[in-house]
């Protein structure tokens, strides 16, 4: 009686039809309680597999992305964030930016959300069956340094370039070395309407010539960029302060700080 199942269990495991195999008595109990057919069965213990397969995928994808946290779009307070147009949010999530390499800018000061609304959009691509990579642009820039320095510019321009969405977070946050703009510019080309880029930044794109330390090279990374392009432009206070300051926390600040203090 045992040779059956074990015979069974390693050509499974050979076939890699792992959630078959481990979960065959509840499928078997299930098929026979429903009385489905053999070929019915066969329905059912594909579905299952295929979802277990799904779900790793989704697993590894995540993992590969390099998210710093987990946001979701239905943990983003939209009524909180009037200058956010949820609409355009949510067909962002439809992803077909993405499949159509088209750019984000997700532009606004420190705290109100531009990191959540990427790493989300990430997720959603990832739901999608894309490949993401969410990357700080001052590593980004470090790696392509690296890269270019050691004569292998060539093998990091390929690895950023390959993620079906590249999400660069913070850009601006501190400057550019010159090269470092070159290098940049380098990848943007590269992905130029092939792989979507979604960048996150507290300057706004007239001051990208300051940011990129070259007005020339910026005026040719903005051209490539905006080209094909969804701009949003947030505004207001950061989340975090406003949430404090409901909780009462920053009472005494908002004291000196007037009228905005009194609408939060
Ligand atoms: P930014 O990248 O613009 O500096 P973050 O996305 O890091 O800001 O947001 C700061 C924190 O506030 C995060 O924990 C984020 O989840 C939260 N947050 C910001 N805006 C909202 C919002 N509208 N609804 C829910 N959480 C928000
Ligand atoms: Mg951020």
């Amino acid at each position: 009686m045992t040779a059956v199942p074990d015979r069974l269990t390693e050509m499974l495991t050979r076939l890699k039809l792992t959630a078959v195999r481990d979960q065959l008595d509840g499928l078997l109990d299930d098929a026979s309680r429903q009385d489905l057919s053999l070929r019915e069965t066969l329905v059912l213990l594909c579905e299952r597999e295929i979802a277990r397969k799904d779900e790793r995928r989704i697993e590894m994808t995540m993992k590969l992305a390099r998210f710093p946290f987990v946001r979701e779009l239905t943990g983003f307070d939209f009524a909180a964030q009037p200058s956010v147009d949820a609409k355009q949010v949510r067909e962002l999530a439809a992803a077909r930016f993405i499949a159509n390499g088209e750019n984000v800018l997700l532009l606004g000061p420190p705290g109100v959300g531009k990191t959540h609304l990427a790493v989300a959009l990430g997720r959603t691509a990832i739901l999608a069956g894309h490949s993401v990579q969410f990357v700080a642009a001052t590593t980004l820039v470090a790696h392509l340094a690296k890269g270019h320095s050691v004569g292998r510019l060539e093998e990091r321009l390929a690895h950023f370039a390959k993620p079906k969405l590249l999400i660069i977070d913070e850009l601006g946050y501190l400057p550019f070395e010159p090269d470092a703009a070159h290098l940049f510019f380098q990848l943007v080309s590269r992905r130029y309407e092939k792989g979507a880029i979604l960048i996150t930044s507290n300057r706004s794109v007239g001051e990208w010539g300051t940011v990129f330390g070259d007005p020339v090279v910026a005026t040719a990374i903005l051209d490539r960029l905006l080209h094909h392009s969804h701009v949003l432009t947030i505004r207001g206070d950061s989340y975090r302060l406003k949430e404090k300051r409901r909780s009462g926390l920053l009472q005494k600040a908002a004291a000196g700080e007037g009228k905005t203090e009194r609408k939060a």
